[in-house]
């Protein structure tokens, strides 16, 4: 999906996968600009990116909305450590409500 942020657009790739123990992981892959490669989750497009990777515990529920929240959470820590980036990691969060499937 794409984020706009005044006037800077973001491509967010989720997969959602089975791991080889039966565990289910979300992949979150967030980079500056348009996307050119077709899986971008696993192939990452662009040079500087954020990278996310959530498991389910086994014990809990698998559920993509919070399997997106934890591993954005994860992406935007590589992407945009807090200390200095503040402003634009609220932009991407709410643009990302906006427009999650999840939520
Ligand atoms: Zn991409």
């Amino acid at each position: 999906m794409l984020l706009e942020t005044n006037g800077t657009v973001y491509s967010l790739h989720f997969s959602h996968e089975k791991n080889g123990q039966g565990q289910w992981e979300t992949r979150c892959v967030l980079h500056e600009g348009k996307c050119r490669v077709k899986d971008c989750a696993h192939n990452p497009d662009g040079a500087f990116r954020g990278f996310g990777l959530a498991r389910c515990n086994p014990v809990d529920q698998f559920n993509k909305a919070r399997g997106g929240t934890v591993s954005l959470t994860r992406a935007l820590n590589t992407f945009t450590p807090v200390a200095n980036h503040r402003e634009l990691r609220k932009q991407i969060w709410s643009a990302y409500f906006k427009i999650s499937p999840y939520a």
